[in-house]
């Protein structure tokens, strides 16, 4: 059986979504047995390696870097899915967007303890931090903070078969 083709990508979030994926445990040995993991903070591949069949998505859009990253995973994805409430809502990274950036910075490297960096040290921030569907298609949503691994496992299966992916009520509450 040929299998499927899985991305994972990390934007503007602290990888708990990750670490929640990871906790399906030993389901991750049946996943490796229906897909191949071929990009991602999982593995080392420091391109995105063309089509992918399912790409799940965590954090908010918060740079340039993040912006150019989930246009060209939703130009070579079929199903591209929002992992975690900062993917789906902004969440925790959009707190941001109470102030402008320069605010921000000002108030985070000159007038707290560090100092600003220069020059290419720094990703240039999005005047406003976004969630996904906002900027692309998104094709299904798995929400939480972080999802909890049986949520992600009910989407992950429904998506292996092809199907949509339909959480319970309670699956859908967002926390
Ligand atoms: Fe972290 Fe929660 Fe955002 Fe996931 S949804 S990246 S766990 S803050």
């Amino acid at each position: 059986m040929k299998k499927l083709r899985l991305a994972t990508a990390w934007l503007g979030g602290c990888s708990g979504c990750h670490m929640s994926f990871l906790d399906l445990g030993e389901e991750l040995m049946e996943l490796a047995d229906a897909v191949e993991l071929v990009y991602g903070p999982l593995v080392d591949a420091k391109q995105f390696p063309g089509q992918v069949d399912v790409a799940l998505i965590e954090g908010a859009l918060a740079t340039t870097e993040n912006l150019e990253l989930l246009q060209q995973i939703r130009e070579n994805s079929r199903i591209v899915v929002s992992l975690g409430d900062c993917a789906v809502t902004g969440n925790v990274t959009s707190l941001r967007n109470f102030f402008s950036v320069d605010d921000l910075l000002t108030a985070v490297y000159q007038a707290g303890p560090g100092s600003r960096p220069g020059g290419e040290e720094l990703p240039e921030l999005l005047p406003r931090v976004l969630p996904l569907h906002q900027v692309v298609t998104i094709d299904a949503f798995i929400p939480g903070c972080p999802p909890d691994p049986e949520r992600i496992r009910t989407a992950v299966r429904a998506l292996l078969q092809g199907e949509p992916v339909h959480l319970s009520a309670e699956q859908r509450t967002f926390g």
